[in-house]
């Protein structure tokens, strides 16, 4: 999936990353939900144990295993702990690239589910640096995931293709030859336990605002802006949470 390699048997490899199991039960089941504009699966599994088989060992072994080990304890404390602390800009630029991998990862794991599916060049570049994509920004929100809240689903992803977009009058014709050469804006929610990422790529050139999050709610880690002191001042349950936030997508 990522790096196209002739005669590489594919490995399967984790939807979530299986050191997130390890934090549950053995025996814990959950139930999975993947969604998009006119699919909706539901099914019950063991917790972060779906895999598919996407990547080659080659991959999967090594950055993406690289990429999991130096920010597991990151997501570990974002998602599952209460602990406050500050967010440095290495650590933005760490998460942010686990999350751009995982949702290039999940994409393709859903794929099917209606008609989208990111651009091959997203999947190029995230390879071929290693480095957080510039034109996927990515925010992140926290959630009050408490012992009330059973029908919040632990974890869930929705992805889907931005159809409408505001443009200045001067740059909307350039915008408009663009998309119907095939550039396009994607976005996706991934939510965590008690974090909750925004996601909006795009391959659109030139300046372009896009997907601007409730910034009470969510704080943007890349393009990096400013150190973040974690949890956020307000969940997003201030604006009626999960729903609301892929509402507004
Ligand atoms: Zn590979």
């Amino acid at each position: 999936m990522f790096c196209h390699r002739e005669g590489q048997k594919l490995t399967l490899e984790h939807i979530y990353p299986d050191w997130l199991s390890s934090l549950f039960n053995k025996g814990l089941k959950g139930t999975n939900e993947v969604s998009s504009d006119n699919v909706n699966r539901v099914w019950q599994g063991r917790v972060f144990q779906e895999k598919v088989k996407l990547v080659c060992g080659h991959c999967n072994n090594g950055w993406m295993s690289a990429i999991e080990g130096e920010t597991k304890h990151l997501i570990t404390s974002l998602a599952f702990t209460h602990d406050g602390h500050a967010f440095s800009k290495e650590d933005q630029r760490k998460v942010t690239l686990w999350v751009q991998k995982t949702i290039l990862v999940m994409n393709k794991a859903t794929g099917g589910v209606g008609d989208f599916d990111i651009p091959i060049g997203f999947y190029e570049r995230l390879y071929q640096t290693k480095q957080p994509l510039s034109n996927v920004m990515v925010s992140m929100g926290w959630r009050m995931l408490a012992n009330g809240s059973k029908d919040q689903p632990l974890a869930s992803f929705e992805i889907k293709q931005v159809n409408t977009v505001q443009a200045e009058k001067k740059s909307a014709d350039m915008l408009r030859m663009q998309m119907e050469n095939g550039a396009l804006i994607w976005t996706a929610v991934l939510a965590l336990g008690n974090v909750v990422f925004h996601v909006v790529g795009t391959n659109i050139n030139g300046d372009l605002e896009v997907g601007s999050s409730d910034p009470r709610m969510f704080s943007q880690i890349n393009p990096f802006v400013e150190s973040i002191s974690w949890p956020l001042e307000w969940p997003i349950e201030a604006v009626g949470g999960l729903d609301a936030v892929r509402k507004a997508m």
